[in-house]
């Protein structure tokens, strides 16, 4: 028997220590520049790939780690992730994932109501959230354009050029927001795109616009979450989108690759992009062949904390990134680009001839920078429970006061 392809505790026990931060006096291994070939040491090989893997990695959970729409994970998901990898279950056959495929089943529709939708699956990110609903547009509804406003996520852009469809921006006011009386007036034949949430700024499209197209698509992969949370009426109107897409990996702290699309008529529109073939039991719903379990580790979070556990985390993000609006607000040398939504704060110094010198004061993962009507700024974003707002203002005051 190979032993390699069943559990080793000791293994495993050492890869959680060294998870544990139990690395640090531990020589790193050199990594080849081509593949070796001969194998090594599995032990000797945990302790010296931790100093890379585990050591130059950015920690998301850190208290002033700030800039990005990526969280911390619960640990939780590390361990059902570890089961995930282990029994490597495939989807697409029920034979080889008759549990899995029902976890998904059970925790979409648990998902569903909050959104107006009534079914939908998991894809690996809101990239292929966005690309299936479109899809599914053009199948189910004959659309021939993608209209969104300049702020909508790339991946919008590279749906439509995938699937030859035409695409069209509409332009934004200066903080983001799409304009809505410059809409094309004759929408029969075109997919109109609304952000809930933005990438930038954090803004939400006008969903009352939802409904007014051939088909409506939402891109809430940032903000959808808050649907399950006290602020879920900032995104009144998404029920009458034909098609959501939220992101697990972003406020729904789930490791990466996880997603969910949603559908309001789910059989409907699952028809236009569901495949059969010789070999499968069951048809190929989406654009996914093989994909992996990743409704597991969703479903252990969403039952560790349910939905008031879920809620009180986005919510106290949003608290964050309020503190911190505030307290850019207040100080006299810096500017914030409107109130943050969605736990979007988009700041810079008002003397903007210290935007690069601020930059580099500031700890490394506190900001990101983005361009907004050609001008730069800096955007924090509160997808980290951790992060202490105390700790963040003392960065940002420190940066701002050395001379
Ligand atoms: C992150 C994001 C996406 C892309 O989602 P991935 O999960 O990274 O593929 C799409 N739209 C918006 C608004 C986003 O913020």
């Amino acid at each position: 028997m190979d032993k390699d392809f069943t559990a080793d505790p000791q293994g495993l026990r050492l890869a959680v220590d060294l998870l544990q931060g139990n690395h640090s006096s531990v020589e790193p291994i050199d990594l080849p520049e081509a593949l070796p070939e001969t194998g090594s040491d599995v032990y000797a090989l945990l302790n010296g790939l931790a100093p890379h893997v585990l050591g130059k990695a950015t920690r998301l959970g850190d208290a002033t780690a700030f800039a990005h729409m990526d969280p911390p994970t619960p640990w939780i998901t590390w361990a059902t992730t570890l089961w995930n990898a282990s029994l490597n279950q495939n989807l697409l056959h029920p034979a080889t994932a008759p549990v899995a495929r029902d976890i998904e089943e059970r925790i979409v529709k648990w998902l569903v109501p909050f959104f107006g939708m009534n079914g939908g699956h998991m894809t690996p990110g809101s990239t292929l959230a966005n690309l299936t609903a479109l899809w599914a547009a053009r199948e189910c509804a004959g659309v021939q354009d993608v209209v969104a406003s300049d702020n909508a996520h790339l991946s919008i852009a590279k749906a439509a050029h995938i699937l030859g469809l035409n695409f069209k921006t509409i332009p934004t006011d200066r903080y983001g927001a799409l304009v809505t009386d410059v809409l094309p007036e004759n929408l029969r034949r075109t997919a109109l795109v609304l952000t809930a949430g933005t990438t930038g700024t954090g803004l939400i499209d006008p969903l009352h616009l939802a409904g007014k197209a051939a088909w409506t698509h939402i891109d809430a992969a940032w903000a959808g979450p808050l649907r399950l949370s006290s602020h879920a009426s900032r995104l009144a109107g998404i029920e009458n989108a034909d098609s959501v897409a939220v992101s697990a990996h972003k406020w729904l702290f789930q490791p990466k690759e996880s997603a969910l699309v949603m559908f309001r008529d789910v059989d409907k529109a699952q028809a236009g992009i569901t495949f059969g073939g010789n070999y499968l039991a069951v048809p190929n719903v989406g654009v996914l062949g093989s994909h992996g379990a990743t409704a597991v580790p969703l479903l252990a979070t969403l039952l560790a904390w349910g939905r008031q556990g879920l809620a009180t985390r986005i919510e106290h993000c949003m608290t964050l990134a309020e503190q911190l609006g505030e307290f850019l607000q207040n100080d006299m040398r810096t500017e914030i680009l409107l109130p943050p939504q969605t736990g979007v704060v988009v700041w810079r110094p008002k003397d903007t001839q210290q935007f690069d010198l601020t930059l580099r004061r500031l700890p490394p993962g506190l900001v990101s920078t983005t361009r907004i009507a050609e001008e730069r700024w800096f955007r924090c974003v509160a997808a980290n429970p951790n992060a202490d707002i105390h700790l963040l203002t003392h960065s940002i005051l420190q940066a701002l006061d050395q001379k």
